[in-house]
């Protein structure tokens, strides 16, 4: 094997990046970086034309905590490549590990010939047999399917986290960024507090099972829930770029696509014969892989109703026939993601107060703008919001029509530009 480094011994120091170069026949080249906030895109494929003098690099990929390939082509992509290596950093300081350099796979490249370059150092570490071997295991790069294991294996529990950040507090509960020490994964932990009995908790318990069995790329994964003392915490996938309704006026293009996802995931619960009962803004997630998630939906009646005890569970987005306390169905689900869109793109408040709601359940449904949004999605929003909910469209009109099918095109990398350049100016603001 070729092993390629530069700085001795390819250590680190502690304000320099290193990019460690894998090569497609297993060698690698480490690149320290000392001004990691200044680099470019351009920056790091310049240094792999380097690296690869025979290949034509237009890209290069980084793995996720899942072991998934992400592809960076911008900037953009970079600051978010990069945001995601320092909250792999910062688990690995706080558990002592071994600081791992940021590990890069070149695309679109040929084989290119065994070459060293200037400056760049054979490394002769005994008994590298391979790059595997040579490379320290990453322990927070464990597959889902181990840490599927790990879960089933019912070792999701308060002692394996540590809660970081508070992500946000909704009704009843808050919900912490946290760590999992034992697969070295970052997620969401919802917790509630709730006072019920212990045949209660049960129920929910059982009631949650359903969760696990969820397989879809448009809802929230689930790793398990438990009780402590008079609270519940549920332990979900983090969504790196948050909810949607912290963001604005979306362009049409990226609401498109978001509207695809959630058509998608709305689709697939009532497949399961689940309604989702909460759709809404702040229950739709977004990550800078494109990626869009529902979350938060009623799958245990005993949990939704212990909630509902302690507070109150009435909100904007519910549709006429559920305020006035008629029979809840799919249709409700649909006028809920019709208002959901409107409210996002209407640039408001998320929230109207109690009395509007009577409105909803006596007046015309409100109507977006003319002139203001495309004809299609005002089209989409009317039909979803229609006062009868036997005029909403059904789910396989949902997906047929014009608004969704004219961005059902797989294109996350949209959605994953938008949501890179929004943390990046949220960041940009903060910092002023
Ligand atoms: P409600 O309790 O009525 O559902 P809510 O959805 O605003 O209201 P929570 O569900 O408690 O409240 O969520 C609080 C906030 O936490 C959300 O607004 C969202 O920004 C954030 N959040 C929730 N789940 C995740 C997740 N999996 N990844 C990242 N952020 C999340
Ligand atoms: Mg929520």
């Amino acid at each position: 094997m070729l092993w390629l480094l530069c700085g001795p011994c390819g250590a680190m120091d502690s304000q320099a990046l290193v990019i460690r170069i894998k090569i497609p026949d297993g060698a690698a080249v480490d690149w320290t970086v000392h001004s990691a906030p200044q680099l470019l895109f351009r920056d790091v494929l310049d240094v792999i034309g380097q690296v690869l003098p025979d290949a034509t690099t237009t890209a290069f990929e980084y793995e996720d905590e899942d072991g998934d390939r992400i592809t960076v082509r911008s900037d953009e992509e970079m600051k978010a490549m990069l945001s995601y290596y320092y909250s792999t950093v910062m688990e690995q300081q706080v558990n002592g590990q071994l600081i791992e350099p940021l590990q890069i796979y070149p695309r679109a490249c040929k084989p290119p010939g065994k070459r060293n370059i200037h400056g760049l150092k054979v490394n002769t570490r005994a008994g590298a047999g391979s790059a595997s071997e040579a490379l320290p295991s990453n322990s927070l790069k464990k597959s889902s399917a181990e840490l599927k294991k790990i879960l089933a294996n019912g070792q999701m529990n308060e002692q394996d986290i540590r809660y970081r950040d508070i992500l946000g507090h909704g009704n009843g509960g808050t919900v912490y960024k946290a760590y999992h020490v034992r697969s070295g994964k970052i997620l969401a932990v919802k917790v509630i507090p709730l006072d019920i009995t212990l045949e209660l908790q049960k129920q929910i318990m059982s009631e949650l099972e359903i969760l696990y069995k969820c397989d879809s790329s448009y809802i929230i994964g689930f790793y398990g829930a438990f009780f402590v003392e008079n609270r519940i915490s549920l332990c979900t996938e983090f969504m790196d770029g948050g909810s949607l309704d912290v963001y604005r006026k979306i362009p049409e293009h990226v609401l498109g696509r978001i509207a695809v996802a959630v058509v998608k995931g709305l689709t697939y619960l009532w497949s399961l014969k689940i309604l989702h009962r909460d759709v809404k803004p702040s229950n739709m997630l977004v990550n800078t892989r494109g990626q869009v998630k529902l979350c938060d939906f009623g799958v245990s009646t005993q949990l939704v109703n212990s909630i509902a005890k302690t507070y109150v569970g009435t909100n904007a987005y519910m549709a006429p026939e559920r305020i006035s306390g008629e029979q809840y169905g799919i249709h409700s689900d649909v006028w809920s993601l019709g208002i959901s869109f409107m409210e996002i793109q209407k640039n408001q408040g998320s929230l109207m107060p109690l009395q509007l709601l009577q409105c909803i359940v006596d007046e015309e449904s409100p109507v977006l703008p003319a002139g203001e949004f495309s004809e299609p999605f005002v089209h989409f929003i009317t039909q979803c919001m229609k006062k009868q909910p036997k005029e909403r469209p059904a789910p396989e009109d949902l997906m047929g029509h014009p608004f969704v099918v004219q961005y059902n095109d797989g294109n996350a990398e949209v959605v994953s530009m938008w949501v890179c350049r929004m943390l990046e100016e949220r960041r940009a603001q903060g910092a002023q």
